[in-house]
């Protein structure tokens, strides 16, 4: 496998999969540029070693061509970064001319792959009476024309880098289908393998003691990250909204707290892993509770078992703060997944905040910790540890797969001779 480190890029043009996926207001003006400053020092890389840029990512979610999710907006911010003009492709599939000209030093940027339903080769305006068999036709012919155009797209190019993190959990054209285009030129970006070695120093060669926190709302959307971790894990701590599941599993009196009761058999059977491989399952004894879903609602802290009937867990109380901080404390490597309450709501963002905390603590004293996977994210940048932590993610959903244990598409496809 190639190292965009090692790689000549003199005289080549480079087709980089980037993650441009930024939020645009109502004049299209970008309003967070994080991801394209993230690609940034890939980009230089390449323009550094004596090569060309053809840039491609999607915007949003387009149904096919449409001005509000134009790649056209980001142009300036791109020239801005990466201090050299930037040429605009307006069809991503008709750029032959452009790329053909391409001189070493010049980047020319692709608009929207998404305008073309074969970025994620699934078919575009079934009907909704579509019959199973008019489905699936419609499926195989998209699949079909897939490879048409993601051929177009390597056309363009000598080599093929991936910095697209936040789609790698995906196997779209770009992403992973045209990397077999390149089998000795592919190679990840400098965003993915930051994201890698993040994967790897956790899930791979975690020094222990190695502590996950699972919090968020649903227990539902995290069974999979449970189940993997519990074989991982010396401490799995269990906060949040899908932590009133399992202390319910447990025959606790929980109020109005959030719950999934056709979950319990599962948070049953994660509790006896847990018990099983000797990990350390970790409950909130003690929780805030409100007498209803609102930042102004009365407050009151009790036993975690003990949450009286008209009244729902809200945050972790002090002393499942307390336990948790001298378990995170006493860590080698932590995983942070979820806030441990309702952290948009001031009043109960307390248990969140002094996690975060915590994870700094941790880090300063020599621990490894990684923030992955969506609002624990928003909440460790929002309370501004984002740089007291070892590693910030910045792909949701992709982190979430990885957590899982799933092999992602976008990562395989560079690895796969
Ligand atoms: P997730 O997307 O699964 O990570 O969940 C994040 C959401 O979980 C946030 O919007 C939190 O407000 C919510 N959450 C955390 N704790 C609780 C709780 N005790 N009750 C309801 N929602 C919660």
């Amino acid at each position: 496998m190639k190292q965009i480190d090692s790689y000549d890029f003199s005289g080549k043009k480079a087709i980089v999969r980037v993650d441009f996926n930024v939020p645009l207001n109502e004049n299209f003006e970008i309003t967070d540029d994080t991801r394209i400053r993230a690609a940034i020092p890939t980009l230089k890389t390449v323009l550094a070693g004596g090569g060309a840029l053809i840039i491609m990512s999607h915007l949003g979610r387009p149904k096919g061509p449409a001005e509000k999710f134009s790649l056209k907006h980001i142009l300036a911010r791109v020239e801005q970064y990466l201090g050299v003009p930037v040429k605009f492709a307006p069809d991503c599939q008709k750029a032959d001319e452009q790329a053909a000209a391409l001189k070493p030093g010049e980047v020319l940027v692709l608009e929207n792959l998404r305008f073309y339903a074969e970025e994620e080769g699934k078919p575009r305006g079934l009907a909704e009476d579509a019959t199973d068999e008019e489905k699936k036709a419609a499926k195989a012919a998209v699949k079909e024309s897939q490879k048409a155009f993601t051929k177009k797209l390597a056309s363009y190019a000598d080599c093929y880098i991936n910095d697209a993190f936040g789609t790698a959990h995906r196997a779209h054209a770009s992403t992973a289908l045209i990397a077999k285009y390149f089998p000795e030129d592919k190679m990840f970006g400098y965003l993915m393998e930051g994201e890698i070695r993040a994967i790897d120093n956790v899930l791979k060669n975690a020094q222990h003691p190695f502590t996950a926190i699972i919090g968020g709302s649903k227990v539902s959307s995290k069974l999979e990250v449970l189940k993997n971790l519990v074989t991982k894990v010396d401490n799995l701590i269990i906060g949040g909204g899908m932590g009133y599941t399992f202390i319910k599993a447990e025959g606790g009196s929980i109020g109005n707290s959030l719950h999934e009761d056709d979950l319990i058999p599962d948070a049953l059977e994660i509790m006896a892993l847990a018990k099983e491989r000797g990990v350390n399952l970790s409950l909130s004894v003690q929780t805030r509770v409100a007498d209803e879903f609102s930042n102004e609602a009365n407050v009151k802290v009790v036993p975690s078992h003990e949450i009286p009937d008209g009244w729902q867990g809200m945050d972790a109380g002090p002393d499942s703060i307390a336990n948790w901080k001298n378990i995170i404390l006493n860590s080698k490597t932590v995983l942070w997944n979820g806030p441990v309450g309702v952290f948009e709501m001031p009043n109960f963002a307390k248990g969140t905040l002094q996690i975060a905390e915590a994870l700094a603590e941790a880090t300063a004293a020599g621990a490894y910790t990684l923030v992955g996977g969506g609002d624990s994210v928003a909440a460790v940048s929002q309370m501004g540890y984002a740089d007291k932590v070892s590693y910030v993610s910045t792909g949701g959903g992709a982190m979430l797969e990885a957590i899982e244990g799933k092999n992602l598409p976008g990562i395989a496809a560079i690895r796969e001779d």
